[in-house]
């Protein structure tokens, strides 16, 4: 189950809700009340829940819904549309461009970058598409083995020019050399640090001159709750993100991270990450995704 410390405790107060018959102003505001507490349990942003919470107040105790024969249904039809807008509404695809499509992975080191680049290349590949994964990090020790060997296990070609070649550099060439081999996509895998610093920023606003992206995806681990949202912002702030990965929904994540993401940026999320395999990667439908938490 997703979020299910969350999804336990809305199903919880929306059955409670749905046993009344006739719901009195004070039923929703008791339900919102849990409705409120669930979220910051959760980790989401605690502007967010406020927002959420109001207009969710809003909308169920008007007339059409406390009049209604199955208030309590009405009610849970209002969170599931809410929570879905909190998410993004749409699903947001991946970009599509005159081929080659330039996507740039960034993120901060243990996100999952390496490991998305190659889940991407395989999504792309079942889509008939022929990707080209680009090794730029070259400061990580294995970074650049792991993109092989997930190349190999592809059968996707890795462009990589060692460690010893600035990044930029990396990826103008391996631009050049998509464009020569007819390749659709370019999928930059760059460095990530521990922490954001200056440095890795600065090399990243390079390597998106050089290269001009048309899609600059944010890796982050959802397992990190509002730190992620922080990480986003700032890598927003510097880079323009179009989208973001939020990997490892798979694990124990309480979902602040997911619900809080595109509120606060604005960054759309693309994709989720779902397990450690090459195909464990699903597009992110945020209707999907909330009907999930509300069983
Ligand atoms: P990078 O430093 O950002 O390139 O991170 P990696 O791609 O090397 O991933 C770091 C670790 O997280 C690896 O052990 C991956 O197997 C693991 N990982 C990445 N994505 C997911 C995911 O969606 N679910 C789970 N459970 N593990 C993941």
């Amino acid at each position: 189950m997703v979020f299910e410390g969350l999804a336990n405790r809305l199903q919880d107060t929306f059955n409670r809700l749905r046993g009344k018959g006739k719901l009195s102003e004070s039923d929703v505001k008791e339900a919102m009340r849990e409705v409120r507490l669930a979220l910051l349990e959760a980790d989401v942003n605690f502007k967010v829940v406020k927002d959420f919470v109001e207009k969710v107040r809003e909308r169920a105790v008007g007339q059409e819904v406390l009049q209604s024969l199955t208030p309590g249904q009405h009610v849970i039809k209002i969170v599931n549309e809410e929570l879905t807008a909190l998410m993004g509404g749409e699903q947001a695809k991946l970009a599509v461009t005159k081929p080659p499509t330039v996507v740039m992975m960034v993120g901060l080191q243990g996100a999952g970058k390496t490991t998305h680049a190659g889940k991407l290349a395989r999504l792309l590949q079942k889509d008939r598409k022929k990707p080209l994964l680009v090794a730029c990090d070259i400061y990580r020790p294995a970074a650049i083995k792991q993109l092989q060997v997930l190349g190999q296990q592809l059968e996707v070609e890795v462009f990589s020019l060692g460690d010893q070649v600035s990044p930029v550099e990396i990826a103008k060439q391996a631009l050049h050399h998509a464009k020569i081999h007819g390749h659709d996509y370019v999928l930059v895998d760059t460095a990530g640090r521990l922490h954001i610093d200056e440095g890795l920023m600065e090399e990243l606003q390079q390597v998106k001159a050089e290269v001009n992206p048309d899609e600059i995806l944010l890796v982050v681990d959802s397992m990190t709750g509002q730190d992620a949202v922080n990480v986003a912002e700032s890598f927003h702030n510097q880079l323009e993100v179009t989208g973001a990965i939020l990997t490892k929904l798979d694990g124990d994540t309480r979902g602040g991270a997911a619900l809080s993401i595109r509120a606060v940026t604005g960054i759309p999320i693309k994709f989720a990450g779902i397990g450690e395999k090459i195909d464990a990667i699903e597009p992110f439908h945020p209707d999907r995704m909330a009907s999930r938490i509300l069983g």
